[in-house]
């Protein structure tokens, strides 16, 4: 095996590993280090995002999906199920399966393109060498470009450290071995809502505490009052303005104290889990001579082109500003192999998708509305409400709405906000449509199939001059 490669990429997850994949395609020499370990030990590829992130959440959140269906949606089609439960080890067991699926096709990929694994922690001294340590392999590796992709990990709290028994993160939150009667999550972001609702959805009382007092100011507000309404019915006890102070642990229960506006607090549940945010996995990924400079929160400080101050050293995904996003990060993998190879290369940060993958599914690409007020940029509203659309209705999923928002002289999409059924489907059209800075016109002139749910989105287009064509007010 070499020890010289014209790309060393260090970090296999959806940023690294498709850096590693461009480069190869582009007839570069590449070498991936990655240190990740499966739940027997095994390296696995494919980061964060294969093996406990965005794939084993949503494979629980499709399973936990169908119970709730049979369970509490399905007599409404005339069906009658007695007697559904549900087996947690055989839902694990199905999520696990996926997941070494995907991670063993990355392997296959890397071969395929005959890119060097190899297992270890990687960290960059002088002259980009790479040293790689701790796992099947000790070796210094030399090469002309270094990729750093080390992603992220869950953000630890001192009131409630996880002991992966009964406080658990992220990770841990996927794997759980039962149902938990009463299950507390510190967070109600993207983590918190998405796991939450896979232990709701099988029967867990679910409490969210949550220190901000608005609920997803990240989402436009509209969306985000929509959703908290609908999360709440469906018995998610979401409570803002939550500062958690401290937390006991018992032989089997866990007791979280908290203030809020009404005074001290506490909640004594069977399982905590963590979901705060994600902190960059930058700790040892450089010798601290060499100057790779990290901004105060631990990011790698990284130019519009994804280039660190080092010459010939990149960072991507998770390690870099922006959102903590899989297709993000892949995206500026695709652009720094290209960029390596003299290629003109570019990601558009403006046009990022968004999904939350609870039911409703939210999804969001461009400006909110608070943020073109903010902004003083004039805006033409359509929006366009599931409840009218026949597709949905036959699907009895007839909830949310899509939102978009246009430059009120130019008529230009500026954002375009869903909240409803397979929206996380239905994003694309926006992005597309925003990635040719498409006006509302050009969608309300395009041709919608029927019956869809896209032809909420046809409506929304023709709502923003109001011209919906199925709306009665
Ligand atoms: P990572 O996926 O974190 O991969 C980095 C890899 O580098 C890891 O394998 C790590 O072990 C390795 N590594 C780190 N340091 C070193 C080192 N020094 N040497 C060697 N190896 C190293 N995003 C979405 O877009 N959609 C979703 O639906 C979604 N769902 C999520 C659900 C959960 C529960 C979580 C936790 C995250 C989710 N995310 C989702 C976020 C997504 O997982 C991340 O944005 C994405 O994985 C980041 O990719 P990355 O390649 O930058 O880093
Ligand atoms: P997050 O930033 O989305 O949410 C964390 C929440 O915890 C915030 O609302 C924050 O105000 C709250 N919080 C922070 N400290 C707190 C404390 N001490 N007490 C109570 N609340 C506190 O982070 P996350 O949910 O951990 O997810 C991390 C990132 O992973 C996301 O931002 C996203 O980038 C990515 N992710 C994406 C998806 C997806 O695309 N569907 C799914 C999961 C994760």
């Amino acid at each position: 095996m070499s020890d010289s490669y014209d790309v060393v990429v260090i970090g296999a997850g959806p940023a690294g590993y498709v850096a590693a994949i461009r480069c190869a395609q582009l007839g570069l020499s590449t070498a991936c280090v990655d240190k990740f370990q499966d739940k027997q030990g095994n390296p696995s590829l494919g980061g964060t995002c294969l093996n406990v992130g965005c794939i084993p959440s949503k494979a629980l959140l499709d399973s936990s999906e169908h119970f709730h269906r049979i369970e509490h949606q399905i007599d409404a089609h005339g069906i009658k199920v007695k007697g559904a439960s549900i087996d947690v080890p055989t839902m694990i067991g199905r999520k696990d399966k996926i997941v070494s699926t995907l991670t063993g096709g990355i392997k296959q990929l890397f071969q395929a393109n005959k890119i060097t694994h190899l297992h270890g922690h990687g960290r960059l001294l002088g002259d980009n060498k790479v040293e790689v340590s701790g796992g099947t392999e000790e070796r210094v590796l030399k090469a002309t470009h270094v990729i750093l992709a080390c992603g992220s990990e869950p953000i630890d709290i001192p009131v409630a450290p996880v002991d992966d028994k009964l406080i658990v993160n992220s990770t841990g939150a996927l794997d759980l071995n039962k149902v938990p009667k009463r299950l507390g999550v510190i967070g109600a972001g993207v983590i918190g809502l998405e796991l939450g609702s896979v232990w709701r959805r099988l029967g867990a009382e679910v409490v969210v505490l949550e220190a901000l007092e608005s609920f997803l100011p990240a989402v436009d507000h509209q969306i985000a009052r929509e959703a908290q309404r609908v999360f709440q019915a469906q018995g998610l006890d979401i409570r803002l303005g939550c500062r958690v102070t401290s937390s006991d642990v018992s032989a089997k229960k866990v007791t979280v104290r908290y203030s809020n506006n009404e005074g001290e607090q506490s909640e004594e549940l069977d399982r905590l889990i963590v979901a705060v945010g994600r902190r960059p996995n930058t700790a040892d990924i450089a010798a601290p001579d060499i100057g790779l400079e990290l901004d105060e929160r631990g990011f790698i400080q990284v130019d519009d082109h994804c280039r660190t101050g080092i010459t010939d050293v990149y960072a991507i995904g998770d390690a870099v500003r922006g959102p903590m996003l899989a297709h993000k990060g892949s995206e500026e993998g695709v652009a720094v192999a290209e960029l390596i190879v003299g290629q003109v290369a570019h990601v558009n940060y403006d046009v990022i998708p968004w999904v939350i993958y609870t039911a409703p599914e939210i999804a969001w690409v461009g400006k909110t509305e608070q943020q073109l007020k903010d902004e003083g940029l004039p805006y033409h509203t359509g929006m366009f409400p599931f409840a009218a659309n026949g597709r949905a209705l036959a699907m009895n999923e007839a909830v949310g709405r899509i939102k978009i928002l246009a430059d009120a002289h130019t008529d230009q999409i500026l954002g375009v906000h869903l909240i409803g059924p397979y929206v996380s489907e239905l994003i694309s059209e926006a992005v597309v449509a925003m990635e040719f800075s498409a006006s509302a016109e050009d969608l309300a002139r395009i041709v919608h199939a029927h019956p869809t749910l896209s032809e909420t989105m046809h409506e929304a287009a023709l709502a923003v001059s109001k011209r919906a064509l199925h709306k009665t007010n």
